[in-house]
């Protein structure tokens, strides 16, 4: 029975962008609640991490986010920091793309993986002849019959044949969930395209009938705060001064007691809440659970992930000069890199570095090439430096170089995810008062993991009114 007067306490497992967004819309919907965050680093934002020097503006994990999800901008504005998002540079938009080691620019017009327009491609160098009549062949392939999932791969090359898949959807898929398209589920990540087929028979129709947005000059596609993302994590952080936040030490597991969850910590303290939000990654939260509920800790623990690392390196930008010229290139998996894509930061947002020195980003690790992450970091530099030296022709010494590692950071929505994700959220029925947030739910980006922290926040409310009619949840107390 809960003590009359004491606040219900809900607790959220895990400070990264999904936990903070939970914690977030529960102190601006109910103050008066008791809310407490868990967190096993000191640091708090999970893969936001940004790192300021000397001028420069080094992001670890993301950089920025899709200005046409409506929660990205959405928080920014509910935390005041609105006015601090830079889109990117508009006089420097051109991406490129590694064919045979060389860089060949990306055709224009893509909307969600789809060409707006297929012009750009018919020009493109990108794409042999027989490439180029095998795109035109689309509006007359079939559409496929009945209800099963299909991979990414197998859907863009059934459509637009393998060329294009091979040269520019995966490299640019990769780049989002560093991913292997023959095992990621069409119906997990673009659902818009199955969607376009059927309705219009070929994809080229729905693109006639300008069925999918079409990137606009207006509004930059990616926005991101002047100084980092990081931004975001620091005015969250302001928003919540009435959440307990118990950084530093882990969650090792999650039971219950009667009414109540009880988590217990890596320090061996532990706290009892009525409800709960894991909001770490899928692995962790499936370990958490495991004695809790089996059938929820092998649905999360069956979702792969991949590893990667990210190595910032710093030029003077008269040796670099082809870095000025676009906001990086995505390396396809034919070519046989480790490297998945490389970002030229302070060509793709201003105030990333000082006046006459050149950011540069090399992704290294994809599905399938993680093992690449085994080394050392000097060898990861060491990986950067050759990308560097090959495609922009420098070999000087960098300023500084700074790597993050992101062991099993990207969760893989393979074939039969939403299948998974349903059982999940079917099983967690089961225990009323426990929620999941992340990056494995709805979608990886940062606009997602907010949405995904709020909808559990939301239905932790939902809960908790519900609960005070049989009043048999325990409030929370650290012991
Ligand atoms: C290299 C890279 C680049 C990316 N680029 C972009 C981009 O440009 N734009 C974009 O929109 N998205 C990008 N993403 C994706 C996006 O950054 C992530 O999906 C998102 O940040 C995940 O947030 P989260 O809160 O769900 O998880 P996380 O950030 O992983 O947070 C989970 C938290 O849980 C904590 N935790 C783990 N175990 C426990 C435990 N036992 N007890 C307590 N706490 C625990 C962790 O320490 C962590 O802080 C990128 C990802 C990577 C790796």
């Amino acid at each position: 029975m809960q003590r009359v007067g004491a606040p219900p306490c809900i607790a959220i497992v895990g400070g990264g962008i999904s936990g903070l967004s939970a914690a977030h819309h529960l102190a601006r919907r109910r103050p008066d609640l008791r809310v407490i965050l868990i967190e096993r680093a000191r640091r708090l934002g999970g893969k936001i991490v940004t790192e300021r020097t000397d001028g420069f503006v080094v992001e670890g994990g993301p950089d920025s986010f899709l200005s046409s999800k409506p929660r990205g901008v959405g928080l920014a504005r509910e935390l005041g920091i609105e006015d601090r998002l830079q889109g990117t540079d508009e006089s420097r938009r051109r991406t490129w793309v590694m064919s045979n080691g060389r860089l060949h620019p990306l055709p224009e017009g893509l909307s969600g993986l789809v060409p707006s327009r297929l012009e750009p491609l018919l020009e493109s160098d990108l794409f042999s002849t027989a490439g180029k009549e095998r795109l035109l062949e689309e509006p007359r392939v079939p559409v496929r019959t009945g209800e099963e999932d299909e991979s990414v791969a197998s859907f863009i090359s059934r459509r637009f044949g393998s060329e294009v898949y091979d040269r520019m959807i995966e490299p640019l898929m990769a780049g989002i969930y560093a991913g292997d398209g023959r095992q990621l589920s069409l119906a997990a990540t673009f659902p818009q395209l199955r969607r376009l087929e059927l309705e219009y028979g070929s994809l080229t129709a729905g693109i006639r009938t300008n069925a999918l947005p079409v990137p606009t000059q207006t509004r930059p596609g990616f926005l991101t705060p002047i100084g980092g993302t990081a931004e975001i994590v620091e005015a969250l952080l302001r928003t919540i001064p009435d959440v307990e936040i118990l950084a530093g030490s882990g969650v090792r597991s999650l039971g219950e007691r009667g009414d109540e969850f009880v988590l217990r910590l890596e320090d061996d303290s532990q706290v009892s809440a009525a409800a709960v939000i894991v909001a770490t990654p899928a692995h962790v939260a499936g370990e958490l659970m495991a004695e809790l509920d089996s059938a929820m800790a092998e649905a999360l623990g069956a979702i792969p992930h991949v590893s990667s690392a990210t190595v910032s390196l710093a030029f003077p930008s008269t040796k670099v000069p082809r870095a000025l010229e676009g906001y990086g290139y995505v390396v396809p998996c034919q070519e046989g890199r480790a490297v998945l894509a490389s970002t030229w930061s302070s060509s793709k947002f201003h105030h990333r570095a000082p006046e006459g020195w050149t950011l540069v980003r090399v992704f290294i690790g994809r599905s399938g090439m993680d093992h690449a992450l085994e080394s050392t970091d000097a060898h990861l530099v060491e990986l950067a430096r050759a990308e560097v030296a090959d495609v922009l022709n420098c070999r000087e010494a960098p300023l500084f170089q700074r790597v993050f590692r992101w062991v099993r950071g990207m969760p893989q929505y393979t074939m039969g995810h939403l299948e998974r994700v349903d059982r999940l959220v079917e099983r967690a029925r089961h225990h009323p008062g426990l929620f999941v947030a992340g990056n494995y739910l709805q979608g990886v980006g940062l606009p997602d993991c907010i949405a995904s922290g709020e909808r559990a926040a939301e239905a932790a409310l939902l809960q908790l009114d519900s609960a005070v009619l049989q009043p048999t949840r325990r409030d929370a107390d650290r012991r």
